[in-house]
């Protein structure tokens, strides 16, 4: 059994190496995948919002510890975690993976010029993407008519940035469509990606 349960969140127990063997074959075979590199401030909102724990349980087919307090709690109750496996990192993996493989990525999420500032660096440092989508996380629309625009496009990859849950709501909403796509809710990246 590889899922470790720390505060009622199910990890899945692969290190760094394993989750990425794990997304290679998935995007090969154009598996719908949905990611939640769960975090500290994650882990203790799903303890309050049930529905939100629900999501992490049953809707993600791959779920990361990021954090080294949840690697030491597993630890300590004698289930060990092998690695934190940190969003960001998956994150700026998963565009060389594109890179290399000619992908298609829609980004949304985080403040206008953020989002311009991430697509400059992508152009540049990853030329081989493409970029079907790049919008900010301020947008009016609900987050169904958001998921149809992004389905619409048909990406291999969709990188979420609009805080959690709403981030993970919205994965969730692709997901029950069985968007062929790794779908990843990636938080504050693109502010660190474009700073
Ligand atoms: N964000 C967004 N739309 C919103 C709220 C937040 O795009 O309505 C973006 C925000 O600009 C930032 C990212 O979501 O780039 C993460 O925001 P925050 O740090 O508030 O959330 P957390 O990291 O706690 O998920």
């Amino acid at each position: 059994m590889n899922k470790v349960n720390v505060l009622g969140v199910n990890f899945d127990n692969f290190s760094l190496d394993q989750f990425k063997n794990k997304l290679v074959t998935r995007v090969d075979r154009r598996m719908s995948t949905f990611v939640i590199t769960a975090n500290p401030e994650i882990v203790m909102l799903a303890q309050k919002d049930k529905a939100f724990m629900k999501i992490i349980n049953t809707k993600a087919d791959l779920v990361t510890a990021d954090g080294i307090g949840i690697v030491l709690a597993g630890r300590m109750q004698k289930t060990p975690i092998k690695e934190r496996v940190t969003g960001y990192d998956l994150f700026v993996w998963l565009l060389s993976l594109a890179n290399l493989r000619n992908l298609k990525v829609y980004l949304i999420g985080a403040k206008p010029e953020v989002i311009n500032a991430v697509k400059k660096k992508i152009d540049i440092q990853y030329p081989n993407i493409k970029l079907v989508g790049c919008e900010d996380g301020y947008f009016k629309d609900s987050l169904n008519n958001v998921a149809t625009r992004i389905e619409e496009k048909k990406p291999d990859i969709v990188f979420a940035a609009i805080g959690f849950p709403r981030q993970e709501q919205l994965l969730t909403i692709l997901r029950e469509k069985d968007l062929p796509a790794i779908m990843m809710g990636v938080g504050g990246s693109f502010d660190v990606f474009s700073g």
